[in-house]
């Protein structure tokens, strides 16, 4: 039998490729962002609860009520803000779910959505799948800054959502609040939503603090924004992330969620809502967290060849590798997996049309040991070659 693939150039994603590559070649993998540490074994204690307990059917489609109410003081901790947790709160299938139902919700066939490169690979196929196609805008290199007017000149008739990251993955930098009111302005009269991928809201350096659509009066009746307890607890496995929303935003979304994953785990919700109720203040000390580790990989780093790039937030680093090497960053990467035993994440898979550059990204959310070997594997390769 013969069909047609809807997604025919789309292959595996590189965070997925490098992992393997990894595996086969033995080496320490700070490519893809997983922790390498434990999670809070007080969090694990809960889910053990939670399964004794007997949590262990379905869970109501949009998420246990006693998560959604601790999601709703985290953001009342957060930004000042009360959301109800019946109309404008979904549990999902960590934050690529709500990505993808939000997407689903509100792109239609021949419908634009407009995106940053380098972006997060889940966002072009998910608007595809819909029938969409992205008009991608690149954010302008090397301190990766959004260009408004060029976004203007990418909107059309069409364009009916506007994918904002941050902090941002790849690129590790911040949206500044100014950006936020450049965005409001620019979509003020036209029908277009905003989907904010905030997963990282936790992860800003250097005393900056987070520009979130939710504070923004303007945006946050338009807004879809996502968030990831992969990150904010340190368990990028258990899958549960979640979707805020206005409640007109939020029933489309449910539409699609329900028919999507329907509900998830429920033990891992219970679990997640008694942990926050016990700890509440469990993910505060995130920022100086890692800008600790930030620090430490990048003082080894600095002057090796490998120079760090400097990061306002996100639980990743960029290097320039342009000193070592003029290599392609696919090549580079998998040199660095053969002969250095370390994995990377090469940048040109996140741009439509990459252009020429010397950037890898490294995953910081590992142990100190794990950073320390990490860089003596990277110091020794730039000696020896
Ligand atoms: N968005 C961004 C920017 C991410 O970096 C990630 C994961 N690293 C996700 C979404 C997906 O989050 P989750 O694992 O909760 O699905
Ligand atoms: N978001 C993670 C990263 O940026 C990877 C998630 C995945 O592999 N799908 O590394």
């Amino acid at each position: 039998m013969r069909f047609e693939s809807k997604l025919p150039d789309v292959g595996t994603t590189i965070f997925t490729v490098m992992s393997r590559r990894a595996l086969e070649e033995g080496a320490l993998n700070i490519g893809q962002g997983f922790p390498d540490y434990p999670i809070d074994p007080r969090l694990g204690e809960s889910l053990v609860d939670a399964v004794a307990e007997g949590h262990n059917q379905y869970a109501p489609m949009e998420g246990v009520i006693a998560l959604r109410e601790q999601i709703a003081l985290k953001l009342k901790t957060s930004y000042a803000i009360e959301f109800d947790p019946g109309t404008e709160i979904t549990v999902t299938c960590g934050a690529t779910e709500a990505l993808y139902d939000s997407i689903q919700a509100v792109v239609g066939p021949g419908d634009e959505a407009v995106i940053f490169d380098p972006a997060y690979d889940a966002y072009e196929p998910a608007v595809r799948l819909a029938g969409g196609r992205c008009v991608r805008i690149p954010l302008t290199p090397p301190a990766f800054r959004f260009d408004w007017d060029r976004v203007r000149h990418g909107l059309s008739d069409r364009t009916r959502l506007i994918i904002v990251n941050s902090p941002q993955n790849p690129s590790c930098t911040v949206a500044e609040r100014a950006d936020l009111d450049a965005l409001a302005a620019l979509i003020r009269d036209r029908p277009i939503t905003v989907l904010a991928d905030e997963v990282y809201e936790n992860v800003l350096y250097d005393g900056r603090r987070h520009a979130s659509v939710l504070a923004h009066a303007e945006l946050r009746p338009r807004s879809f924004a996502v968030f990831s307890f992969g990150k904010t607890l340190h368990a990028t496995g258990w899958r549960v992330g979640y979707c805020v929303a206005p409640p007109e935003l939020t029933r489309e979304l449910r539409k699609v969620h329900q028919f999507n994953t329907f509900s998830i785990a429920a033990p891992l919700q219970h679990a997640i809502a008694r942990y926050l109720a016990q700890y509440p203040d469990s993910w505060t000390g995130l920022s100086a967290f890692f800008e600790a580790k930030r620090n430490l990989l990048a003082g080894l780093l600095r002057g090796s060849g490998f120079e760090p790039v400097p990061a306002a937030g996100t639980y990743f680093l960029l290097v320039d590798y342009g000193a070592l090497s003029q290599s392609s960053d696919i090549e580079f990467a998998d040199r660095l997996i053969r002969e250095a035993k370390i994995a990377t994440i090469p940048l040109s898979p996140f741009y439509a049309t990459a252009p020429k550059m010397t950037l890898l990204r490294l995953c910081i959310a590992k142990r100190d040991e794990t950073l320390k070997t990490a860089a003596q594997r990277l110091l020794a390769f730039a000696t020896r070659r």
